[in-house]
């Protein structure tokens, strides 16, 4: 008996967990025995429990007591034995979670006589568990709820609104041109750019909302017990100014869409893909601003991606075509090249222009294909206008996106050669924000293409990033000046200014200027005066299908030596009239 004693003895002292044995006796408890590891577990010596029976029991952490002893006095013969989790205070003040695995003894008047049982520390194991579910349900960056706690946490708020018959506002929110921030900048203020919007987001709600990362650059806000009129009032002040960056020199604007429980949807789902439809319109409608859903977004939504599935069926049947608009020599008044406008003839819908589809299309994929299409038959087009006229120039437009695609060069080598056209006669359109997306890889690539002799146009000169030094590295042909621009010449002073010294800029800088959008001849005359070299516009020919434009070329097949004059009649308006002198045109505007 003595050696069994002495080997469960060894168990006792030298396992991991604190094994005790208190009496009860009347209403006061007496320790009987404590193993040696009370003291690493519980910080208190034996002899401690020993000189204070209730010592055990005041160790047990506050909130956690009142739940240990209605254990202790659920525990019945049927069932003698449960093991507890709860806290305890140590000696030294730290809080400490264990596992207590303990049996009780009943008397026959089946009151406690004994306890008997052990206890083993799991404050690390019960923080690694806390540390798992906080990864879970945190985003590592800016340590918001991610989806999952979003989704767990809009439901109850679902319920208890309605419940409680209360609004709840769901603000989904976008950041504007994230990607140009996070391509210009670099990755690391991207992340600071987020971190700091989550900060700012938390700030600016009440304790019971929610801010969310839901995922990149998106945002979920949940506003409790907030209508419509709530709501506005936080989204102004989120989508209206935009968001200073502490210690950035950046304004960052935001987007959003906002639904409200009940009107917009009746579980969290619902309101959430109403809020992200919100927004979607939001983006489309000129960013920077918030909307409410409607059912009619809905209805274009559901518009938008049938759109989506037809357009990947466009390309293999054919439906895709491209126009052909004419530049005109505003010195000779003849045709100097065309640009190459891409449609889609849609089965049912008729015509659909670019910005309808090509949106979409980058969307699902296919800018690369499309671009590629319209290189091959841009240059097939020139290839059989040949017939008629050497090489008459075509511009196509390259989506900045584009540029990211591999070999492009080396494409553009290929079809250049299979079509057997010289490289100058094709001209590729790029718009001035192409710089944002890698200026190193960028500038790499236009110097391969300007290599192999294709000429490059900048389009929309004057909407976007000017930068005059990267034109010129990359020996740019031609500035084509924003029809917005063109558009008000006749109204804004200010415009006329604007134009006239991007002309002047361009010419110093050797690159041939470009009018887009001429529509009357006040424009025309004042872009002449100026000394404009080309021109592009309604005024002269709206963009034709290649067979329209073909018969015109064949027509005129006697006068190409350099160019093609533009006859007057059909859509072709070119008996220029007199235009107005520079002092005149200016004495009869007023001044804007
Ligand atoms: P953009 O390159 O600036 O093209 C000029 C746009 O102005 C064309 O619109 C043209 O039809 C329109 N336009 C021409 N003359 C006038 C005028 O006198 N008044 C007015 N108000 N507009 C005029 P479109 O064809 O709808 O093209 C819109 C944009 O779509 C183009 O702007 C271009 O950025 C893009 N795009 C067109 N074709 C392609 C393409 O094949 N690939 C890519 N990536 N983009 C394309
Ligand atoms: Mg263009």
């Amino acid at each position: 008996m003595r050696k069994t004693r002495e080997e469960y003895g060894a168990i006792i002292n030298n396992g991991n967990e604190y094994h005790y044995s208190m009496e009860y006796i009347g209403d006061r408890i007496f320790s009987v025995f404590h193993s040696p590891q009370c003291l690493r577990i519980t910080g208190y010596t034996e002899e401690e429990f020993h000189a204070d029976g209730m010592l055990w029991l005041k160790m047990i952490y506050e909130d956690d007591r009142g739940r240990f002893l209605d254990y202790l006095r659920g525990v019945g013969v049927e069932n003698p034995s449960v093991p507890v989790q709860h806290r305890i205070v140590h000696k030294d003040g730290r809080e400490k979670w264990v596992i207590n695995n303990y049996t009780i003894s009943l008397g026959k008047n089946g009151k406690v006589l004994q306890l008997n049982g052990s206890m083993l520390d799991i404050t690390e194991l019960k923080a690694a568990h806390e540390n798992e579910a906080y990864i879970a349900h945190h985003d590592p960056l800016t340590k918001l709820p991610n989806r999952n706690l979003l989704y767990s946490r809009l439901e109850k708020s679902v319920q208890l609104a309605r419940r409680e018959k209360k609004h709840l506002a769901i603000m989904f929110l976008d950041l504007d041109n994230f990607k140009i921030i996070n391509d210009s900048m670099g990755h690391d203020a991207g992340d600071k750019v987020l971190i700091e919007i989550a900060k700012q987001l938390s700030g600016f709600v009440r304790a019971g909302d929610t801010v969310s990362r839901w995922g990149g650059d998106e945002f979920v806000v949940v506003l409790w017990d907030c209508g419509v009129d709530g709501a506005a009032h936080i989204a102004e002040k989120l989508t209206g100014a935009g968001i200073k960056m502490e210690g950035m020199d950046l304004v960052v604007s935001m987007s959003g869409g906002i639904s409200i429980f009940p009107e917009d949807g009746d579980d969290y789902q619902i309101l959430l893909k109403n809020a992200d439809i919100a927004m979607y319109h939001a983006k489309k409608s000129g960013r920077q601003k918030y909307e409410y859903f409607t059912p009619r977004m809905n209805a274009r939504v559901k518009e938008r991606s049938q759109l989506t599935n037809e357009i990947r069926k466009a390309l293999d049947s054919n439906e895709l075509v491209l126009y052909y608009q004419p530049r005109i020599n505003l010195g000779t008044g003849k045709m100097s090249g065309v640009e190459a406008l891409i449609r889609w003839r849609h089965p049912s819908k008729g015509i659909i222009l670019p910005n309808d589809f090509l949106p979409i299309a980058v969307e699902c994929g296919l800018l690369r294909q499309i671009t590629e299409w319209v290189i091959l038959n841009a240059c097939r087009q020139i290839r059989s206008w040949q017939h008629y006229i050497s090489d008459l120039p075509v511009a196509v437009n390259i989506a900045p996106a584009y540029f990211l695609a591999k070999n492009f060069e080396e494409y553009l080598r290929t079809i250049l050669w299979e079509t057997g056209i010289s490289s100058e006669s094709l001209e590729l359109e790029v718009t001035e924000d192409i710089i944002l997306i890698d200026p190193l890889k960028i500038i790499d690539t236009l110097t391969r293409v300007k290599d192999l002799g294709v000429k490059l146009s900048i389009d929309n000169f004057g909407t976007g990033y000017s930068n005059l030094r990267f034109f010129q590295k990359v020996s740019v042909d031609t500035f084509k000046i924003d029809n917005t621009f063109v558009k008000n010449l006749a109204q804004k002073k200010a415009d006329r200014d604007l134009v006239r010294a991007m002309i002047g800029v361009g010419h110093s800088m050797n690159v041939n200027m470009v009018a887009e959008g001429i529509e009357d001849t006040e424009q025309l005359g004042f872009l002449k005066m100026e000394g404009c070299d080309e021109g592009q516009g309604n005024y002269f020919c709206r963009p034709r299908p290649a067979e329209e434009l073909t018969a015109l070329i064949a027509e005129n097949a006697n006068w190409m030596e350099s160019g093609v004059d533009i006859p007057s009649g059909i859509e072709l308006i070119g008996n220029y009239k007199q235009y107005p002198s520079h002092n005149e045109q200016e004495s009869r505007q007023p001044q804007t």
